[in-house]
């Protein structure tokens, strides 16, 4: 409610207000918007509180089930909302927030989404978004020739053509996956002159018909969980999901996966889509795509990328390299919500061949017209915001050059802090950094080498306890708000594919520093010491297992 008198009433007039004429100049709102347009980090690091408060506590401010039966004058709200839920939001742009894929934002996209949510356009269709349709088309192509870099006649043809499409902007990496899939699953059980193909019959009678066992959708193990989702969606069921063996380097191995489709195939079993990883969610690593596309041309099945992460790297002359044979990938999966620096909610899939998405069109009477242009017959989503339209900004205000710059500067810090990381005694770099993201642990000197000299049962033992350790600095550090790492487990060849935990890092945010890196490393050095019986505990598996220790370092 508007603040017409003292107390907020529910009036008709009030409600109209609340419709059109915003409160006045010095309002709570008013104020926010300005700092917020002013100085974006300095608000958020002001109205975010550093100190973690426990979620049950946060939880007891949003316990009523109520709806309020008593309105609130817009700013009582507003200072509601910065007390209960902006003080204990995460601060993902602040440049010590090096932990996930979630990071800071270009400070234009605030006033622009502003215009978005004004004009509040429907990409459903024409009829509600008009020249945010032509726009999204354009966005798509535009990504569509970074990977595939198709000729000008190419776009000309098919970009704004009616009955197809280069791809289709979603709400993230998790719908274009399903969308990928989709298309190859139906693409690959399509109708025949006696059969009305998987969409129409279901997934039970085309398996019949064509006459197979199952379905199978093939990744490398470090694939992401959302094709788990999509497997089951898809009717393909999880186990539907077959995994590869990986090599040292997170990398699919071909030979395996080669042999798994045929295995399949043996079994009756289709495995009509293969899925590489480029930029994969743990360690960043990307998959062999040209062996990987041999494959799949030699086996005719779908060849999907997963490049959610890692497609932005086609902006960077000098690391686009590490992408090769993606033009080969019949389907990409791209997230601008991720290194393209997008607000949440902005993902695309986009499919060499503009004419595959038949396979999915659906029509409708009102809408989605046959002929008509709306982006709605060839979309999982139905009404979708003019997200498209803040990665078009983005698109023009950064340019090309100035991701590519992006992209460089995070992949040359990623090497950096492993430099670093490399240099001192008590930290084990697990994963090198492909693209911006590494893992590793803290291994004290005298650990390391118990390790290298233990027998599997000892390894085991120790490692156990290092990862009870890396758990603990882990969590201490993200409580402390100062800085935050997230952490997850792998298997490094190195340690005999034991289970092992380690920090993870994702250097997207520009203005993380290498001062701050040190920091990071300085700072878990000091959270090892807040666990003395943990670190007891390892040095004395370590010295039961080499007995002459060697000489301990200490790290002051
Ligand atoms: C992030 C990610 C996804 C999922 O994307 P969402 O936008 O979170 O749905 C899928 N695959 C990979 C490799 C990713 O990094």
């Amino acid at each position: 409610m508007t603040a017409t008198n003292k107390t907020a009433d529910v009036t008709f007039e009030n409600l109209l207000r609340i419709f059109t004429i915003p409160e006045g100049p010095d309002s709570t709102l008013t104020q926010i918007e300005s700092e917020l347009s002013h100085n974006l980090n300095l608000f958020l690091g002001e109205h975010i509180v550093a100190e973690e408060k426990p979620l049950v506590e946060i939880e007891k401010d949003f316990s009523s089930a109520h709806v309020p039966e008593q309105p609130q004058f817009v700013s009582e709200h507003t200072e509601h909302l910065l007390n209960t839920l902006v003080a204990h939001s995460v601060h993902t742009s602040a440049p010590s927030f090096v932990g996930h894929m979630t990071s800071a934002l270009p400070y234009f996209l605030m006033p622009l989404s502003k215009i978005m949510i004004a004009l509040n356009q429907n990409l459903v269709k024409i009829e509600t978004s008009k020249a945010f349709t032509p726009l999204e088309r354009q966005v798509l192509g535009m990504i569509h020739h970074l990977i595939y870099g198709e000729d000008e006649t190419f776009y000309q043809r098919w970009m704004h053509s009616a009955v197809h499409s280069l791809g289709a902007f979603c709400s993230g990496g998790t719908i274009a996956n399903i969308t990928a899939l989709w298309v190859a699953r139906n693409n690959a059980l399509k109708a025949t002159p006696d059969f009305g193909g998987v969409e129409k019959e279901g997934l039970f009678k085309a398996l019949k018909y064509y006459g197979y066992e199952g379905l199978a959708i093939v990744v490398s193990e470090r694939g992401h969980y959302s094709l788990k989702k999509a497997a089951d969606v898809l009717g393909i069921g999880q186990d539907g999901l077959v995994s590869v063996a990986t090599d040292e380097y997170n990398r699919i191995k071909p030979a395996d996966l080669d042999k798994t489709l045929c295995e399949l195939k043996a079994k009756r079993i289709l495995p009509f889509a293969v899925v590489g990883v480029a930029g994969t969610t743990e360690t960043g690593n990307i998959d062999p795509l040209n062996a990987m596309a041999a494959i799949c041309r030699q086996h005719s099945c779908h060849f999907h990328v997963d490049a959610a992460w890692g497609g932005a790297t086609l902006m960077s002359q000098q690391h686009r390299y590490l992408l090769n044979g993606i033009e080969q990938a019949d389907s990409v999966t791209i997230d601008a919500h991720k290194q393209l620096y997008i607000p949440m909610g902005a993902g695309m899939v986009l499919f060499k061949d503009p004419s595959a998405m038949q396979s999915i069109e659906h029509h409708a009477q009102y809408i989605l017209r046959q002929g008509s242009k709306d982006l709605g017959s060839h979309t999982l989503e139905g009404s979708r915001s003019g997200m498209a339209m803040l990665v078009y900004s983005s698109l023009h205000i950064i340019s090309r050059a100035g991701y590519g710059m992006l992209i460089d500067q995070s992949i040359a810090k990623a090497h950096f802090f492993a430099k670093l990381i490399k240099a001192t005694d008590d930290f084990e770099l697990v994963s090198e950094p492909e693209l911006c993201l590494l893992t590793y642990r803290f291994v004290p000197p005298f650990a390391l080498h118990a390790l290298e000299h233990a027998n599997r049962e000892q390894k085991i033992e120790l490692n156990n306890a290092l990862n009870e350790l890396t758990k603990f600095i882990q969590k201490h550090q993200r409580e402390t708000g100062r800085s935050f790492v997230s952490r997850t487990q792998l298997t490094p060849t190195r340690w005999d594919h034991l289970a092992t935990i380690v920090f993870r890092v994702v250097l997207a945010n520009p203005l993380t520093t290498e001062t701050i890196l040190q920091g990071i490393l300085q700072e878990q050095r000091e959270i090892a010491r807040l666990a003395p019986q943990l670190m007891t505990n390892i040095e004395n598996i370590a010295y039961s297992i080499v007995p002459v220790p060697a000489p301990k370092v200490t790290q002051e």
